[in-house]
């Protein structure tokens, strides 16, 4: 089914992102855990795309099982960077055969050594505008509250966000985050901005401070100053965090849930306990 279709129903869309596991064991830990969260009735299951295409084969192959042999609905991750156009075109080729129904349209980050963007597509309006031309597929699109770390402002971030909603997205991700306002005032900037898609959050718990702020530098979220001093002060202790992390993002879920998101995107990183709790939390 497509994840648009089901952004048209009342209750909220809760989804799971998962990356390739690079060993053979973790697929099935990861088939384990898709089983155990379909208990729950999630709405979709992602599976992320190594930049470059390093994740090809495993993604497609993931996607594919994880709707056709466990029955939850499922997208896979494209992104354009470093690839050409007839490298995308397979990709997407393979999941229309597979018959999957719903994609995530990135342009990635190139891989370590490989600065070149090739020309076409660049950018991910690019490549919505391809995928939309060419195959009847829900596009979602990544988007940025507080904003993507290369681009100067939130205006011009939000220029270019819109130029993939006028490409022919669907749907739009949000980056992580932990301030729920950054998220409200990003809803109304895009709103105003004339972007009237349904914009699920994006939550991360967190799991260990040296791996959050890691991510967080990366992507250029901020954590909050009382957040960050309550983690750290209990970082020697990894089950505390964890606990502390769940608790942040049932009460940020909850609040984002009261005022109206259309769903919850849990980025996962393979590590299923703390969504289990929080998307069990969240449900009863
Ligand atoms: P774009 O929308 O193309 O934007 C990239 C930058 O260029 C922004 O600064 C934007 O403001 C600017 N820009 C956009 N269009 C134009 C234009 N036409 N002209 C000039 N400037 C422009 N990465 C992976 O490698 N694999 C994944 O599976 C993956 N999954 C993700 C899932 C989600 C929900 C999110 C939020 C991110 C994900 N990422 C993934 C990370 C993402 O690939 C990076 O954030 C990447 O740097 C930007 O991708 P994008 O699709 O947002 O790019």
């Amino acid at each position: 089914m497509k994840i648009r279709d089901f952004l048209k129903r009342e209750s909220p869309c809760f989804s799971f992102e998962f990356f390739p596991p690079k060993e053979e064991a973790g697929f099935q830990s990861l088939f384990e855990t898709v089983k155990l969260l379909k208990q729950l009735d999630p709405t979709f299951v992602s599976v992320t795309y190594g930049a470059g295409g390093s994740t090809r084969r495993k993604t497609i192959d993931l996607v594919t099982r994880i709707k056709h042999s466990l029955g939850v609905e499922s997208m896979a991750h494209l992104t354009c960077v470093a690839a050409s156009r007839q490298e995308v075109q397979q990709v997407l080729e393979e999941l229309v055969a597979n018959r999957m129904e719903n994609v995530l349209a990135l342009r990635g980050d190139p891989p370590k050594g490989q600065a070149a963007f090739l020309p076409d597509p660049r950018y991910a309006n690019e490549l919505v505008h391809f995928i939309r031309s060419h195959y009847d597929l829900c596009i979602g699109v990544a988007s940025y509250p507080e904003k993507h770390p290369e681009c100067a402002s939130l205006e011009q971030d939000l220029i270019n966000l819109k130029r993939k909603v006028d490409a022919g997205a669907d749907f739009l991700i949000t980056q992580l985050f932990f301030d729920n306002r950054d998220f409200f005032s990003f809803v109304e900037r895009a709103r105003k901005a004339g972007i009237n898609l349904p914009i699920i959050p994006g939550i991360m718990p967190i799991l260990s401070v040296p791996q959050i702020k890691r991510f967080t530098e990366m992507c250029g979220a901020k954590i909050p100053g009382e957040l960050l001093q309550r983690i750290e002060s209990v970082q020697n202790d990894p089950a505390e965090v964890e606990r502390c992390g769940v608790e942040y993002a049932t009460v940020q879920c909850h609040e984002l849930l009261e005022e109206r998101a259309p769903g919850i995107h849990f980025y996962t990183l393979n590590r299923s306990k703390a969504t289990w709790e929080i998307f069990k939390n969240l449900k009863s």
